[in-house]
């Protein structure tokens, strides 16, 4: 199902971690809610738990950070990077749209 998904973990506002998809985006939920049982931090990890729950899939998950960036062995385009610290902006869209999303605090738990 091409569904878009976005996953963003942050601290007191500040992006920290984004994980993006271009299909399955509908588990962002499932994904977010691993991400903050198993105390996942590095893109590592993350990355290896969106594949779990098969949030995307190898060709199109990438899960970064402001400065580190993890995918299949393919370069992530620099657009991906437009506005990290947006918690909410999807940057395979041009304008940030996504269908699917989670967000949540490193310390404590937001979602929408
Ligand atoms: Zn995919």
């Amino acid at each position: 199902m091409l569904t878009q998904g976005l996953v963003a973990v942050t601290h007191n506002g500040y992006t920290l971690v984004k994980a993006v998809c271009g299909c399955n985006g509908n588990s962002a939920e499932v994904l977010a809610n691993l991400i903050r049982e198993r105390h996942l931090f590095s893109i590592e990890e993350i990355y290896n738990a969106a594949l779990a729950v098969e949030f995307g899939c190898p060709v199109c998950l990438a899960v970064f950070t402001k400065t580190e960036a993890m995918s299949a062995g393919r370069e992530i385009p620099s657009r991906y990077w437009k506005e990290f610290d947006r918690p909410d902006f999807n940057p395979r869209w041009d304008i940030g749209k996504h269908e699917n999303r989670a967000q949540l605090e490193q310390a404590g738990v937001m979602t929408d």
